[in-house]
């Protein structure tokens, strides 16, 4: 079913101390706020506090990477199974972070997204053009190209997929897409995905703001946010979720 749902993803960021304040306030805060739906998705080593933290709250946890491999020889790895044993539901897969600085192609994310819905994680599949590609007239070639990579792999399954529409020139630059320019590109994956389409929930990722939020949440087709930089600061976060 579709309805509202924000994601916060910390990156690179977080200690103990640090956390447990900003998972506290967020768990006594969200009621508050409207109670809407919410997860943050921490690094591997904070698993274990969002657990200790969020269990018995509405607030969801997860990952912001996981391998496409269940086991071996994978040096630095982390499955999706290992994440899940945390009770994590969520993972991000696809992140333009990832794809960029670690090289995942499209192939890559989704093998990923198969490996993230064996180990029974939601995979949240990011997609996204980058500045060049946008001037080029290219922002639907690229988004539809990414996400058929994983259609493909999950056939008649997308529909266990959440999609987190991010350009890659508004992730972390202050600089979001204005909301009928988001939406113009969220109704095109919605449409892509088909019937399936109509109860997926479609995320919009890239500078979201307690100020920005609720124009581009009131689109049609932008069903909430996944949150980078406002996601470490609860009163942001928490605000974001009730626009
Ligand atoms: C992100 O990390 O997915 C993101 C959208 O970051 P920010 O909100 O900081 O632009």
């Amino acid at each position: 079913m579709r309805g509202r749902l924000v994601v916060g993803n910390w990156k690179l960021n977080g200690g103990l101390r640090q956390n447990d304040a900003l998972l506290s306030a967020l768990r006594s805060g969200w009621e508050a706020h409207g109670g809407h739906r919410m997860a943050v998705c921490v690094p591997f080593p904070y698993l274990w506090q969002a657990q200790a933290a969020l269990t018995g709250s509405a607030i969801g946890w997860g990952a912001q990477d996981v391998s496409e491999h269940e086991s071996g020889a994978y040096t630095g790895d982390v499955s999706a199974t290992m994440v899940a044993e945390f009770g994590a539901t969520i993972v991000l897969v696809g992140h333009s972070e990832r794809r960029t600085l670690h090289g995942e192609s499209d192939a890559t994310v989704a093998n990923k997204a198969v490996a993230a819905l064996a180990g029974g994680l939601t995979p949240v599949v990011c997609v996204g053009e980058t500045l060049a590609e946008r001037d080029g007239g290219q922002t639907a070639a690229v988004v539809t190209r990414q996400l058929d990579a994983v259609r493909s792999r999950l056939a008649d399954r997308i529909d266990a997929v959440v999609v987190a529409y991010e350009p890659v020139w508004a992730i972390g630059t202050g600089r979001n897409a204005a909301p009928a320019e988001a939406q113009e590109v969220h109704a095109l994956l919605r449409k892509r995905l088909g019937t399936a389409g109509r109860e997926m929930l479609l995320l919009y990722g890239g500078s979201v703001k307690a100020g920005n939020a609720s124009a581009l949440f009131a689109m049609p087709d932008i069903d909430g946010g996944l949150i980078g930089g406002a996601s470490l600061k609860a009163e942001e976060f928490l605000a974001i979720a009730a626009a």
